[in-house]
């Protein structure tokens, strides 16, 4: 392991049939999330198991992510919990070096040199892979039936006064294209 700028792995050190790690350092998704100032608490830890199986020009990353965080609701914009469970699958190619030993301009990868040795970038990899299994639009509960369009009370815990012919919300986006057409 090269810890001196996160969690590297030496690709060198890997038998034959691969290895598998356990990432539970929560600085590995506490860190991007502060720098990326997202909207997003980490409830109950998060953990990666990585197993990882050599390859003739890389490393075979086989994978699962848990754990349980904290996003805005996509239409009350409270807290909505989410549970993380996935599972991924990647290879991740070494890339191309030039006659110096450095990688090619341009090749992106989660394999760098350190000494002229491969690393697999096990922090990079959790996070990224943290990023993909984040929902497109978390909702507190199915249920959730945002806020008013007209006064912005959250309709889950009130009741406002406003003219409304229809309370599904799936259908508001529509309410107020009509609105606007008129
Ligand atoms: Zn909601
Ligand atoms: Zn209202």
């Amino acid at each position: 392991m090269y810890n001196e700028h996160g969690h590297f792995f030496a690709l060198n050190a890997l038998p034959p049939e691969g290895r598998e790690v356990t990432i539970t350092d929560q600085s590995v998704w506490l860190t991007p999330l502060a720098a990326f100032h997202m909207a997003c608490t980490v409830r109950r830890p998060l953990a990666a198991t990585v197993h990882m199986l050599p390859a003739a020009n890389g490393c075979l990353v086989r994978g699962a992510l848990t754990g349980e965080v904290l996003l805005p609701c996509s239409r009350c914009a409270e807290d909505a919990v989410t549970a993380i469970n996935a599972c991924f699958e990647e290879f991740e190619e070494t890339p191309a070096l030039d006659a110096a030993g450095n990688p090619l301009p341009g090749e992106e990868s989660r394999i760098v040199f350190h000494n002229n040795a491969p690393l697999l970038d096990l922090a990079a990899l959790c996070w990224e892979e943290f990023v993909l299994a984040l929902p497109p639009a978390p909702l507190c509960a199915p249920a959730c039936r945002g806020v008013c369009l007209d006064c912005g009370v959250n309709l889950n815990t009130a009741l406002c006064s406003c003219a409304r012919d229809e309370t599904d919300p799936r259908l508001a986006p529509l309410r107020a294209l009509s609105l606007k057409s008129r």
